[in-house]
């Protein structure tokens, strides 16, 4: 009886839905959402849901810091197979680990789709989560009001970032990631460009700098918000330095500008109390030297190392960890305010790019062990922690393995017979691994100059394999979770449009709120008040 009045209940609402879909037209039916899609739409929707969620409570949350942790193309299945390799890694079967971060109290599912694309690029979605707007592939903290690669089309459409909004309220500001440090992710919380590959001038196209875009290296180093950003940790150096200019690692490696402008030397003349490291030796010292004055660390001419491959690095580089735990012990110092600190592991996404999946798990155990450190180091009571991924990978992690299957290996069945009869295998008689890529450059060609069906899938250059090919894996579309912990996390529950979570960031800190609020114009959108472009062109 109950469940047939369900089903009559739900075939009376679809009826509904049908007549009032109906009602509304068919344009609206043809494309329902984005008519009415704009910064200010997708603004107000990430507060209304915040308030929804928040309800009549009248205790606000009252945080003081937010540590935002990003990890760059972590799914939900890198994050089962992360959690599997670490507990097999310390002699466990693996299924019964948690990573750290597993344990947060409060878990959604964010959709990440960019305003154009529906699988997205990291660009957009890390402008969804720090500016509170969703917008398209390749943008950094600027809204769909503008157009890829147009500089003068930023007019009115850059937008305020988490990381303006904490420089602008004297808190302290951090922003670390393994990548290039003018990389998409990082970006998005100190620039403003219609477009992610502007890293250098040498890649700002002539219109660009005649219509007075900066490229974002330079952008980073004239951010004039506040007394400036006070933790800048990552890779890229090359983007700073001039193209006579030979990286002291790697000889052979020159700088990027075009301009002739060495932009440590600008960033070390703004800030004489600043310290500019390049080497784990010179990052430990500067840590050791109990200095508060601001720190530039750029270890790598490029992106970082992935952390199996660090101990390697011919001149030295911290692992996320220990640059974790430096920044907020930094940040700390910095002001007593509170701080914003944003942290990417960004090479995750990388590795699931080459179909590298050991990769990938062992940058995400590393990312899951600096999350642990940041816990340990601040108080939760005032702390608002979000772990999160950009966007999904389409790692698979399937087959019929025993209990205890090596995650990197071949898909054993359980049973009694001998492995070799009991390992799945394909119709070409392949072994099967547990861990596949839907697409990539791990697909089996048979002009492929390594042939991966005879490397062992326990070495750590494996490539496993890809059901389609692509020169590079792609992105996937599935949603990706958000897992966080203390003031203000409560509301982060459910499915929701992934620019929710800034919302749930500055309901949670008064300090941002009240300096958005300051910000804010008739529409209700806190308006950008920096500088943007130079008025003059391209000096
Ligand atoms: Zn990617």
């Amino acid at each position: 009886m109950h469940i047939g009045h369900g089903l009559i209940e739900g075939e009376t609402i679809l009826k509904l839905l049908r007549v009032s879909l109906l009602a509304g037209g068919f344009c609206v039916l043809l494309n329902p959402v984005q008519a009415a899609e704009s910064a200010e739409s997708w603004y107000q929707a990430g507060q209304n849901w915040i308030e929804g969620r928040q309800g009549t409570a009248d205790t606000k949350p009252q945080a003081r810091n937010v540590i935002l942790f990003v990890g760059d193309g972590m799914s939900l299945t890198t994050v089962a197979a992360a959690r599997i390799l670490q507990g097999q890694q310390q002699g466990q079967t693996g299924e019964e680990n948690y990573l750290f971060f597993e344990r947060f109290e409060n878990l959604a599912l964010a959709k990440t789709y960019n305003t154009n694309q529906q699988t997205p690029d990291s660009a957009g979605t890390m402008t969804a989560m720090v500016t509170g707007v969703k917008s398209f592939a390749g943008a950094i903290a600027v809204d769909q009001g503008a157009t890829r690669g147009d500089c003068a089309s930023m007019d009115g459409a850059t937008r305020v970032s988490l990381l303006d909004l904490a420089a602008q309220s004297d808190m302290a500001t951090g922003v670390v990631s393994t990548t290039r440090i003018t990389h998409a992710t990082p970006a998005a919380l100190f620039a403003k460009s219609p477009e992610r590959s502007w890293e250098s001038d040498r890649g700002l196209p002539p219109t660009a700098v005649e219509a007075g875009c900066r490229d974002i290296a330079r952008q980073l180093v004239e951010y004039d918000v506040g007394r400036g950003i006070d933790v800048v940790l990552g890779g890229g150096r090359r983007a700073f330095y001039p193209s006579d200019w030979s990286d002291p690692e790697y000889p052979d490696i020159m700088g990027h500008r075009s301009d002739g402008r060495n932009l440590i030397t600008e960033w070390q003349e703004r800030f004489p109390a600043g310290r500019y490291v390049w080497n784990h030796e010179e990052f430990k010292a500067a840590m050791a030297a109990d200095s508060d004055g601001p720190i530039l660390g750029l270890f790598q001419p490029s992106h970082m190392q992935y952390e199996f491959d660090r101990p390697d690095d011919p001149g030295g580089e911290p692992s996320l960890s220990e640059m974790v735990t430096a920044s907020i012990e930094l940040l700390q110092k910095r002001s007593d305010q509170g701080f914003v600190l944003v942290v990417e592991s960004g090479r995750i996404d990388h590795a699931h790019h080459a179909n590298n999946a050991w990769r990938a798990l062992t940058d995400t155990i590393e990312f899951n062990q600096a999350i642990e450190a940041a816990v340990g180091l601040v108080d939760m009571d005032e702390t608002l922690v979000i772990v999160t991924a950009d966007h999904a990978h389409a790692l698979t992690f399937d087959g019929y393995g025993v209990r205890g299957n090596p995650i990197m290996g071949y898909a054993v069945r359980p049973g009694d017979g001998p492995e070799s009869e009991r390992t799945m295998r394909d119709h070409e008689d392949q072994p099967m691994t547990v861990l596949n890529y839907a697409t990539g450059p791990g697909y089996r060609r048979d002009d492929a100059t390594i042939d991966f069906r005879t490397m062992d899938p326990l070495t750590p250059d494996y490539k496993q394999k890809a059901g389609t090919w692509q020169y590079s894996a792609t992105h996937a579309g599935e949603d990706v979770p958000v897992y966080s912990i203390g003031p203000g996390a409560d509301v982060l529950y459910g499915v929701v449009e992934q620019n929710v979570i800034y919302h749930s960031i500055i309901n949670a800190l008064p300090r941002l709120k009240q300096a958005e609020e300051r910000l804010r114009d008739a529409s209700g959108l806190p308006q950008w008040d920096g500088v943007t472009r130079n008025d003059s062109g391209g000096d």
